[in-house]
C-alpha cells in the first residue's frame, strides 16, 4: 500500500489524529462507551480528501461578537465551531473537523486567533490544525486550552497544549469553566459581554440544548442514552452557579436558549433529577 502520510480524521466523530503513513487501527473516541463505531465499520478521511469532495466552511453571525463556523456537507456529528471576538484576537470554541483557507482568512480578518478551547473530547475536530495555522512569534501554534482532567483525551499533543485547572479567564470577560459531567473535563465558555451584557454560556454538550429552546439535558452519553449520576449533576450545577448568564449557545446551528437561561437550567435540572431519582414518580401511574 502506498505511503499516504496524513493526519487522519475519523468520519464518525470528526476528530483528527497525528500524522501517520496509514490510518490508525481504531478511533479511541468512538470505541469509548459514550460513542459508537458504525455497523459499517471505522472510516477515515483527510483534509485533502474532504477538500476534493467539495467540503467547505461557511460562517454566520450568531449575535454581535460571536460567529458560528459550519462545515458543509456535514461531517461527524455536524457540530458548529463558535468564534468569540476579544480585543486580543478570537477564541475559537469546539472547532469542527474541517478547515479551509476561507475560514482561516475569516478569522484573520476578525483579528486573528488568541487561542482555542473545547467543551469536551467529542468536539475537538481539527483543533491542532487550527493551532498550527496561527503560529506565534516563536513559531509555536496558538494555545489549545484543555482541562487537565481531559489531558488523556488530547489526540494530538504538542507544545501549544495548555492544561487548565477548573477556571481560567482566557481574555477579559471570556472564561473557561470546567463542570465535569459528560466527561471529567467537560467545560463551558462564559462570555460576559454576550446577550447584550447579560452573559452567555457556550456549552457544547456539557449541557445539551434541546428543541424548543426552553430545556437542556445532562447525559453521560447522548448517542448511547446513558444518564448522568446525580452527584455529577450536582457538581456541574455548582460550577455554573457563580456565573451570570441569560443565554446558551449549544453545539449545532439553532441550538440556542435565547433568554432566561439560568431559569431554564434550574427547571431542567429539577425535572431531570425527578426522573433520575424516581422521586414523586409511580411506574404504575406515570
Ligand atoms: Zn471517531
Ligand atoms: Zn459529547
Amino acid at each position: 500500500m502506498a505511503d499516504r502520510t496524513a493526519a487522519w480524521i475519523c468520519r464518525t466523530c470528526a476528530n483528527q489524529y497525528p500524522p501517520t503513513p496509514q490510518p490508525p487501527d481504531r478511533c479511541r473516541i468512538c470505541e469509548d462507551d459514550r460513542q459508537y463505531v458504525p455497523a459499517s465499520g471505522q472510516e477515515w478521511t483527510t483534509l485533502a480528501e474532504l477538500a476534493a469532495e467539495g467540503t467547505r466552511t461557511s460562517w454566520r453571525e450568531v449575535e454581535p461578537g460571536l460567529h458560528e463556523l459550519v462545515v458543509t456537507p456535514s461531517l461527524g456529528i455536524g457540530h458548529r465551531g463558535l468564534l468569540v471576538d476579544t480585543p486580543a484576537g478570537g477564541v475559537l470554541w469546539d472547532p469542527p473537523g474541517y478547515l479551509d483557507d476561507g475560514a482561516v482568512a475569516f478569522v484573520q480578518q476578525r483579528g486573528g486567533l488568541l487561542g482555542i478551547a473545547r467543551s469536551h473530547p467529542h468536539l475537538c475536530g481539527v483543533l491542532a490544525e487550527w493551532s498550527a495555522r496561527f503560529p506565534d512569534a516563536q513559531g509555536a501554534g496558538a494555545p489549545m486550552w484543555v482541562p487537565r482532567r481531559d489531558a488523556r483525551w488530547v489526540l494530538r499533543p504538542g507544545a501549544a497544549v495548555r492544561e487548565v485547572e477548573d477556571v481560567l479567564e482566557l481574555a477579559p470577560g471570556v472564561t473557561l469553566v470546567r463542570c465535569g459531567g459528560h466527561f471529567a473535563g467537560s467545560a463551558v465558555l462564559h462570555v460576559a459581554a454576550a446577550a447584550g451584557g447579560r452573559g452567555a454560556l457556550l456549552v457544547g454538550d456539557t449541557l445539551m440544548v434541546l428543541p424548543g429552546g426552553r430545556r437542556v439535558s445532562f447525559m453521560r452519553s447522548y448517542p448511547m442514552l446513558l444518564p448522568l449520576p446525580e452527584r455529577y449533576l450536582d457538581r456541574l450545577l455548582t460550577a455554573l452557579d457563580p456565573l451570570a448568564y441569560d443565554r446558551l449557545h449549544g453545539a449545532w446551528t439553532g441550538s440556542d436558549v435565547p433568554a432566561d437561561a439560568r431559569q431554564v437550567v434550574a427547571d431542567s435540572a429539577a425535572l431531570y433529577r425527578r426522573w433520575l431519582t424516581g422521586a414523586a414518580a409511580d411506574p404504575d401511574q406515570d
